[in-house]
């Protein structure tokens, strides 16, 4: 579903993904963990074509959307190309980034009307179920302004999913919300995931990654330092930087 390659990623000075390797099988949860600046935001956006790669592949469902520095192989990425890969990719943001002058079933909507060209009709209906599902039946109407930070996050993912994504990404989508409000959004992930959905999840939520997760990845300094199953990595991590990252944020 996933393959990333030696991928390479300079912003500005900052060498920040430094030869990144991570294979994400169809129906895989992976979780990726690691300290501030590890680089977690950088590679979702390379993998979600918001920046370019420096180096390297990535191929999501066998498309390419990376570039090898081989000579020999130099790699143009097409606009079209990168706007079809990115279409079956979902995203969800630490800021909910909802459609501020939209209500919530608009904001789910949009994309499937505006962008696959589907049926307005057809839409809303998809809509509601998604809205159903995510436990917002009754805030269709509502704007994000009278949502809280945990149904507006749960809109955003009913508004990615809309887009049938083959592949979900979440970039710590419970760091900005109310401790309460934590559980209500982990708790949608969870149904996503069950539901077969393949997923990369940043976040720092030990718990999700140990009871949701497939893998976890940790990342350090642009690098990934460790990658296996969820509880081997969690619980006997190999490295002292993981240990020392995960006894901080137990
Ligand atoms: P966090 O846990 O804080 O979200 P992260 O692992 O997501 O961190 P990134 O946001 O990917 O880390 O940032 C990786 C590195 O890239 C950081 O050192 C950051 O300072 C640097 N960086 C990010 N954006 C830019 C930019 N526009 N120009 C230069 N350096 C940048
Ligand atoms: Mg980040």
């Amino acid at each position: 579903m996933l393959r990333i390659q030696g991928v390479h990623k300079w912003l500005g000075q900052n060498h920040v993904l430094r030869g990144v390797d991570i294979e994400v099988g169809t129906g895989e949860i992976v979780c990726v963990l690691g300290p501030s600046g590890s680089g977690k935001s950088t590679l979702l956006r390379c993998i979600n074509h918001l920046d370019p790669v420096d180096g390297g592949v990535i191929e999501v469902n066998e498309q390419r959307i990376g570039y090898e520095l081989r000579s020999d192989q130099l790699y143009e990425q097409s606009e079209r190309r990168v706007a079809k890969a990115r279409q079956h990719i979902g995203m969800v943001f630490q800021h909910f980034n909802l459609f501020g002058h939209l209500t919530a079933l608009e904001n789910v909507t949009y994309g499937p009307t505006r962008v696959l060209g589907r049926p307005r009709k057809e839409a809303v209906a998809q809509a509601r179920q998604l809205l159903a599902k995510v436990g917002l039946a009754d805030k269709d109407a509502a704007y994000p302004s009278q949502l809280s930070g945990g149904q507006q996050q749960r809109v955003a993912i009913a508004r990615a999913l809309a887009m049938e994504p083959r592949l979900m990404m979440f970039d710590e989508p419970t760091s900005a919300l109310d401790p309460e409000l934590v559980g209500e959004v982990l708790h949608t992930m969870r149904q996503v995931a069950e539901e077969g959905m393949t997923m990369i999840v940043v976040t720092h939520e030990i718990g999700f990654a140990r009871e949701v997760a497939d893998r976890v990845v940790f990342m350090d300094q642009g690098r990934v330092l460790e990658d296996g199953p969820a509880r081997e990595v969690l619980d006997n991590p190999q490295h002292e930087r993981t240990a020392a990252f995960l006894r901080r944020v137990h």
